[in-house]
């Protein structure tokens, strides 16, 4: 939804841990996952999320699994993220959420907002993509976590559905080549946030043939293989994909909630 929220930083630099629990006001430890806070978070909701979430992604890409060790560090304001993160992350100043892995270390960074429910789910789906995968085609890491801040039953009456249905049917079909030529987080723009996440809408509803299809590609990056493009790889599977994701997005009910 927005280029300035959210990327994805695996550069490994000095920073490592969260500091020490008592330098938080609320510090809660379930299993592996770590949450420090500078207010009280509603840490069943967060969990709520992650389990869904994680459902979610692996009736998708069955392998993945929940990462062994997760940090959630959250802020009460803006400016107190910026000042914790100005040294350690400064890519992430501009952002409100952010996943970070440094080696085995997963974290996500947040600052408490309205939004803060939507970020913590985009950004736990970077987590368990990038713990359970050995790479991610960025159209499909940012697609993906798109997809799944929404919460299922808002997906069917956003107005992002809306507007690409309109698109669609005025001819601007989003270009799969496109967004498999996206090579930076840090410059993608917020259409081609929103393209991304019309193909990974069109895989995953489109039919379950489509789905199977888009899984067997994640499947085979996820047992370690090099498919190459998806567009490519599925050209060479027989399916020719680009002319049908605008009749996809023309035809589609409003009344399918929960898409
Ligand atoms: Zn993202």
């Amino acid at each position: 939804m927005s280029g300035l929220r959210c990327s994805v930083f695996l550069i490994a630099c000095l920073i490592s841990r969260a500091g020490s629990s008592a330098d938080w006001k609320v510090y809660e430890k379930a299993g592996g996952l770590e949450v420090f806070s500078e207010f009280q978070p509603d840490l069943r909701k967060i969990t709520g999320h992650f389990g869904a979430i994680y459902r979610e992604l692996n009736g998708i890409i069955p392998s993945v699994s929940r990462p062994p060790q997760l940090q959630v560090i959250l802020f009460r304001s803006t400016a107190s993220y910026r000042s914790y993160l100005q040294t350690r992350i400064p890519q992430a100043l501009q952002r409100r959420a952010v996943f970070y892995r440094n080696g085995s270390i997963l974290q996500i960074y947040a600052v408490n907002s309205p939004e803060l429910d939507r970020d913590l789910r985009h950004e736990f789906t970077h987590a368990l993509l990038h713990d359970s995968l050995p790479y991610v085609p960025l159209w499909i890491d940012e697609g993906l976590a798109e997809y799944l801040e929404d919460v299922p039953a808002n997906r069917g009456r956003s107005t992002r559905l809306a507007g690409m249905r309109w698109r669609c049917r005025t001819g601007r079909e989003p270009k799969l080549t496109q967004v498999e030529g996206i090579r930076s987080a840090a410059a993608m723009t917020s259409a081609q946030y929103r393209d991304s996440w019309a193909w990974i809408h069109f895989l995953v509803h489109e039919s379950p043939s489509r789905r199977a299809h888009f899984s067997a590609f994640l499947e085979e990056i996820a047992a370690g293989g090099a498919p190459g493009d998806f567009s490519e790889w599925s050209a060479a599977d027989g399916q020719s994909l680009q002319p049908q994701i605008g009749p996809y997005f023309r035809r589609f009910h409003f009344a399918s909630a929960g898409q």
